[in-house]
């Protein structure tokens, strides 16, 4: 059967499977020692890598262990410890805002539900989603450009608009994949589905995709 007579349940079941063997470590690539770290590295991260994150990360958590601690900082203080992150006073900002909401408003505790999530300053939908999949354990819908990308060309959404992706995944991926294929999904985008080059001839779903939007050559139409 190829992917055209195959149900779309079927065929995200058969994605899942070979990109989570295709990826076994599947955590993120940001380091963290608690929810609070990975709250604020997720903040970080937007715009730069998780490189660029993880190496100005050990000096800010040296500093300012607990939220208490960081929801106290001086933004100077912090925006030179963010600074080669790029757009370092809205996300030293951020982080103060963010270490202060959960201090006052969550007593200390990163919160586990969507809604108190995203009312943290700083936070969106796609960093809501990463600390309720891997700190909680919730089903998560992670949207980012890898995430929307390969989405796109495997055929499983038209959108570009991250909220209507996570949903159209959501009713697709059953719930207790759906952080397996976020996180397998992404690492797909950053190894082989490239967006300039996207290597089709070696990647492991290519009988279950139908290349949405690039022509013979891989090149985007
Ligand atoms: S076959 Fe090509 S377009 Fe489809 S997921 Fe693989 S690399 Fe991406």
């Amino acid at each position: 059967m190829g992917y055209h007579d195959m149900p779309t349940t079927e065929r995200v079941k058969r994605i899942t499977d070979r990109l989570c063997a295709a990826y076994p470590d599947r955590r993120p690539l940001l380091v963290y020692r608690s929810p609070f770290e990975l709250m604020v590295s997720v903040i970080l991260s937007a715009q730069t890598t998780d490189a660029q994150v993880n190496a100005v990360t050990p000096a800010l958590f040296a500093r300012y262990p607990a939220p208490a601690n960081l929801a106290s900082a001086r933004p100077s203080d912090v925006e030179q410890l963010v600074h080669s992150t790029g757009f370092y006073r809205n996300k030293a900002k951020s982080i103060i805002a963010a270490a202060r909401a959960i201090h006052e408003r969550h007593a200390g505790r990163v919160p586990a539900t969507m809604d108190e999530l995203v009312a943290i300053p700083g936070m969106g939908r796609k960093s809501a989603n990463v600390i309720l999949g891997v700190v909680y354990n919730e089903p998560s819908i992670v949207v980012d450009t890898h995430f929307a990308r390969v989405t796109r060309r495997l055929g499983l959404t038209d959108s570009g608009n991250p909220v209507v992706i996570e949903r159209e995944l959501r009713s697709v991926v059953p719930p207790d994949r759906q952080t397996d294929f976020s996180m397998a999904v992404n690492l797909h985008g950053r190894a082989r589905c490239t967006a300039r080059s996207p290597d089709c001839a070696g990647c492991e779903v290519r009988d279950l995709c139908p290349r949405r939007g690039l022509s013979e050559q891989g090149v985007e139409v």
